[in-house]
């Protein structure tokens, strides 16, 4: 029995194994939804899935006709996906507490990845669905031309949007279990503005924060509309904190560190070289 929590706390399920399926998408709108360059999903039967805690706590968003993302309203958290009509329950892997014993056995809509991007395992990869799966879907995304120099980023509901301008000073994938619960995957990926090279473009006031109370700082910001986390705005540091899923352009940089390693998801291998570095990094 695997269980699984949002970042508050509030949500709170468990699934019996076995699970059936374990997927990465890289399709836009989850990036956006989980503010990350991939998501990781796990599925399993409806039948072994129990809500602990804090369904009322959940809303969502109609993400296109036929989709709906589920988050807690506190914390803004991915919250999982009951399908009855395929006696399905699909969850974010990074919200869950144990091993689920299931690894990713492939990687979907790779034809929408985010730019720059580079896939370093040897899983299968698919354009969108898989054949098995009937293969095509998808929603059509439009495609955002921003001026020279200007990197737009937005929310999945598109009420919160903001731009960076040059390139950021960090960018990094961390691991740690209070990022793993608030974006709802493998690790979040971040890249850090100076505050002069950032701007609300609108929507602001749609934004919600949430601190994690024994933390000295870690703050998850999101879109109460959505859920997509959202920028996070550190005047005392002169910092933004930008989610990486939420470019609708090419930022130019990847991440340059993977930290936090130490409370890696067990599920999830580091295939790429970028350095690893076990609790944050040296200065
Ligand atoms: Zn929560
Ligand atoms: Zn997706
Ligand atoms: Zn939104």
């Amino acid at each position: 029995m695997t269980t699984g929590t949002c970042l508050c706390g509030a949500v709170r399920y468990e699934i019996d194994g076995p699970f059936s399926m374990m997927a990465i998408c890289h399709c836009s709108m989850c990036r956006k939804e989980h503010g990350t360059q991939f998501a990781t999903f796990v599925g399993a039967p409806l039948s072994g899935f129990r809500w602990l805690s804090g369904e009322d706590n959940i809303t969502d968003y109609a993400s296109s006709p036929s989709g709906h993302r589920y988050f807690c309203r506190t914390c803004g958290s991915p919250a999982p996906m009951l399908i009855p009509a395929m006696d399905m329950v699909v969850a974010p892997a990074g919200n869950l507490e144990q091993d689920p014993g299931i690894r990713p056995q492939m990687h979907l809509f790779v034809g929408s990845k985010a730019p720059g991007y580079v896939i370093t395992d040897d899983l299968p990869q698919y354009d969108a669905y898989p054949p098995e799966w009937g293969g095509g879907g998808g929603v059509k995304r439009p495609t955002v031309t921003a001026p020279e120099g200007i990197v737009p980023g937005s929310c999945l509901c598109g009420g919160v949007a903001w731009e960076v301008t040059g390139k950021p000073s960090l960018m990094m994938n961390c691991h740690c279990s209070r990022c793993r619960r608030g974006r709802g995957a493998a690790h979040a990926t971040n890249a850090f503005y100076k505050l002069d090279q950032f701007r609300w473009v609108r929507g602001e006031e749609l934004t919600d924060s949430f601190k994690v109370p024994d933390a000295q700082f870690f703050t998850q910001h999101f879109c109460r509309v959505c859920g997509s986390p959202t920028p996070r705005v550190m005047e005392k540091f002169n910092r933004v904190l930008v989610p990486a899923g939420a470019f609708d352009a090419d930022p130019g940089v990847q991440p340059t560190a993977h930290i936090f390693v130490a409370y890696k998801a067990p599920w999830f291998e580091i295939t790429d070289d970028i350095p690893q570095f076990s609790e944050m990094m040296p200065r």
